[in-house]
């Protein structure tokens, strides 16, 4: 493995970025991003979701093989990873990798696999968060498709953030970070990239089967996640959320 990225440099910095990007086209500056940074280790992770193709379908016009980190937490709908298989083929995708708990932390954790009813938390971190965070120690730089029209901790996204997951600084990039759900929608239509078919029966964010509930028009996109509760982000963004594990 090579030795992280020091992301504090001139060039890498994420104010430096933020200055340099303000204004810019999104494919523009993601072709700048991956052809400047060829030598670091960047991915892009996607949870196949109800908007997860318009970033993919950036990302693959300019270099296809670059790696998509998935990850299954064992408990996604069917439908998610018919639509993973179909838009990879569809957009030439060569290299997404599944990521997904180790069977012994299950076996500890979560045998019964009924986790997610007493304790959310917890089971969004050994499901998810925790396989997330060792995937991630292999890439300096990782691209993301948060958006600030999505609300709560994603109201004030940056382009550009250093970020603390695991055991090293990195820098995460949000491209779609300004985009409103009108430019997904036309970009989605004006590519005729195919949508996951659990939005036309009203999911408008699409994580576990288990935690997700279709919306009503006039509610926000992520009020189907985690339904009833205070929780709004399985973690993986939230750099101090591992659930208590180490
Ligand atoms: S979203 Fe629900 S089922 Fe999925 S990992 Fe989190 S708590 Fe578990």
């Amino acid at each position: 493995m090579a030795d992280t990225l020091e992301i504090d440099v001139d060039t890498l910095s994420p104010d430096t970025l933020n200055q340099r990007f303000e204004g810019s086209g999104t494919r523009a500056m993601l072709q700048a991003l991956l052809t400047e940074n060829a030598d670091k280790r960047i991915a892009v992770i996607s949870s196949f979701g109800a908007n997860s193709v318009v970033l993919l379908h950036l990302v693959a016009g300019i270099d296809p093989s670059l790696p998509v980190l998935f990850v299954d937490t064992g408990k996604l709908f069917a439908e998610t990873i018919r639509y993973r298989d179909e838009i990879a083929e569809r957009l030439g995708l060569i290299d997404v990798r599944v990521i997904g708990p180790e069977p012994s932390a299950l076996a500890a954790r979560d045998p019964a696999g009924a986790l997610w009813i007493s304790d959310t938390q917890a089971c969004c971190a050994v499901r998810k968060v925790k396989p997330f965070a060792l995937a991630l120690e292999d890439f300096d730089i990782w691209i993301s498709g948060r958006k600030r029209y999505q609300g709560g901790r994603r109201a004030e996204l940056p382009l550009f953030e250093a970020e603390d997951i695991g055991k090293a600084p990195r820098l995460k990039v949000n491209p779609l970070a300004h985009w409103t759900k009108g430019d997904i929608d036309i970009y989605r239509t004006a590519f005729s990239l195919p949508q996951h078919t659990l939005v036309a029966k009203g999911y408008a964010s699409i994580g576990c089967q288990p935690c997700t509930s279709p919306v009503a028009e006039d509610e926000d996109e992520r009020a189907g996640r985690w339904r009833g509760s205070d929780k709004t982000e399985c973690g993986i963004h939230v750099a101090d959320d591992m659930g208590g594990l180490p």
